[in-house]
């Protein structure tokens, strides 16, 4: 049984729903979680991936420290894979997505030297008040270089499997 460890990043401004992501990812399945005093949110997921592969995920979330910039390179260092997130309710939070997808790929890559696969999730889709159109977070994903973008309602529980699943199979297909 071969099993993968990989460090995933979930980035993205304060208040789009990044802990909420994770929480409801790893909660109803053994998953330990476990608050570094820098305030970095780091919890753990075991996939049964294949017959032969188990996948051990390991989530860092920001939790709260976006603006707190020593802590960044720490946080990037070894990571295989990226969830970028905005809220689709506050253009700002879109617009910084692309502060995040540069800062990740200055700060981290891949051993191989490729930019670390990156996921971009338009989340809160289940809100009325929305400001950012499927249509510009579709150009926007492709002219830089996300794997794919997929709307998101952590609330509803709509996504959130299917876009980690989707990003665990660039990680792997990557390595
Ligand atoms: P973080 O600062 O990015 O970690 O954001 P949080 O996970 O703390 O979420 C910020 C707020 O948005 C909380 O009140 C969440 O309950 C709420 N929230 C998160 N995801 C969703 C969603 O998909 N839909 C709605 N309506 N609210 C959400």
């Amino acid at each position: 049984m071969a099993e993968h460890l990989l460090k995933i990043l979930i980035v993205g401004d304060g208040n789009v729903g990044k802990s909420s992501f994770t929480h409801r990812y790893t909660s109803g399945q053994f998953n330990s979680s476990y608050k570094m005093t820098v305030g970095v949110d780091f919890s753990v997921k075991l996939l049964h991936w294949s017959e032969r592969e188990k996948v051990r995920l390991q989530l860092w979330d920001i939790a709260g420290q976006e603006r707190f910039i020593s802590m960044t390179r720490i946080y990037y260092r070894g990571a295989l894979g990226c969830v970028v997130m905005f809220d689709v309710t506050n253009s700002s939070s879109f617009l910084n997505c692309l502060h995040w997808k540069r800062d990740l790929d200055s700060k981290a890559m891949l051993p191989s030297g490729e930019p670390v696969p990156c996921i971009l999730l338009a989340n809160k889709c289940d809100l009325p008040g929305r400001v950012v159109s499927a249509e510009s977070v579709d150009g926007f994903s492709r002219a830089h270089g996300f794997i794919t973008w997929m709307e998101t309602s952590v609330k509803e529980n709509r996504n959130v499997q299917e876009a980690m699943r989707r990003l665990v199979q660039d990680i792997l297909s990557a390595q």
